[in-house]
């Protein structure tokens, strides 16, 4: 891979942005030599899967790596389980496809989110009642002097979108290793997806039910990025002690409250908050609220990283001024590198 200038960088908002440098990683090797490269030219280093949780500005001054490590491979496997290592470069939605037709079950309720492999521990991917690390065992990395580091799960300190990992930049995540399951049990535990089993009178859903379920919930509800360009949820839900949270339903009662596994901490809903405080119809020129889901902040076409930003610091205001809440930006800036 031979780095080039002034690389277009991929990202689902559509925003037009350039970086000082670039290219295409598809090999552990590649890896290495592009930390090093970065290191010459005094730069920062950073990898991307497929743009879709990252907001960037028009100019990136880094070399930015684009993550190709491809491949999903059986490291281990009994009759209750298999062990997998799978390469960052991925795609998600493939994976999880994978893994059900080999009858390896687990993500199913993970279905649809778009991205890398490679990203997913980042953030720690969640939806509809389940996180990626109820199943990483391990994820390896380049760190900043080109060595290999594995990390086992306890190391990447999972928590809701939140990882080591968010702390720790200079970590290039190559291969990741999950163990899934083969028994059939399924996730019902979020509403949406019982209430649609119910309406298509599935009793005992199979995990390939759960994700066309979830496909066709996601698909009804959320701007597909190719149509509508979008990073998903733009807010974290915000996760407050529990006498806050009590205190914040005492004004408002319509305000719903779901309990954190392990915590005295509970979590409100971030669309909620945002549509009390009345920010559905902001927009800042082009970029606007999704009606059918306010969490996500659509690109019409032509929009700005400064629209983007601004839109959301308006939505931080309002909110924060109806319930003292501040509202936490979940994709990725790459604004303070311009
Ligand atoms: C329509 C839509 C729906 C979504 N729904 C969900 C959802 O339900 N749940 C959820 O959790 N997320 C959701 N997301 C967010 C997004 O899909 C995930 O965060 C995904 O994991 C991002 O993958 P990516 O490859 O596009 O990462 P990128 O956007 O390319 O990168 C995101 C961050 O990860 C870092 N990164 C990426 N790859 C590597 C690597 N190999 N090594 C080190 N760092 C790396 C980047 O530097 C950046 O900081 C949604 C997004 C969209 C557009």
């Amino acid at each position: 891979m031979t780095p080039q200038t002034d690389f277009l960088i991929p990202n689902t908002l559509s925003l037009a942005s350039r970086a000082a440098w670039g290219g295409a990683l598809t090999s552990l090797a590649d890896v290495q030599r592009f930390v090093a490269f970065a290191k010459a030219q005094q730069l920062p280093c950073l990898v991307l899967g497929e743009g879709s949780n990252i907001v960037t500005g028009p100019e990136v001054n880094a070399c930015v790596g684009l993550s190709r490590i491809t491949g999903i491979r059986v490291l281990e496997e009994n009759p209750e389980w298999v062990r997998l290592e799978i390469g960052a470069g991925e795609n998600w939605h493939h994976l999880v496809m994978t893994a059900l037709a080999n009858g390896w079950n687990g993500l199913e309720n993970l279905a649809l989110i778009p991205g890398s492999v490679g990203a997913a521990p980042i953030q720690n991917i969640g939806a509809y009642g389940v996180e990626i690390s109820q199943f990483v065992q391990a994820v390896v990395c380049v760190d900043e002097a080109g060595a290999v580091q594995r990390l086992a799960s306890a190391e990447c300190q999972f928590a809701y979108r939140d990882s080591v990992f968010k702390r720790r930049g200079e970590l290039v995540i190559t291969t990741v290793e999950l163990q899934l399951h083969k028994h059939l049990n399924v996730n019902l535990s979020y509403p949406d997806v019982a209430r649609w089993c119910a309406e298509q009178g599935v009793v005992q859903p199979t995990p390939s039910q759960i994700a066309g379920a979830v496909m066709d919930i996601r698909q009804k509800k959320l701007p597909d990025p190719e149509q509508m360009p979008n990073v998903g949820s733009f807010f974290k839900n915000p996760v407050l002690p529990a006498s806050q949270a009590q205190a914040l339903r005492q004004t408002f009662p319509q305000l719903s409250l779901y309990a954190q596994p392990d915590s005295q901490q509970l979590k409100l809903s971030a669309a909620q908050l945002i549509d009390i405080a009345g920010c559905k119809a902001l927009s800042q020129g082009p970029v606007q609220l999704w009606q059918k889901q306010p969490l996500v902040l659509v690109n019409r076409g032509g929009g700005t990283c400064a629209q983007v930003l601004a839109l959301a610091t308006r939505i931080q205001q309002r909110v924060n001024s109806r319930f003292g809440v501040w509202l936490e930006i979940e994709p990725t800036l790459l604004t303070r590198l311009g």
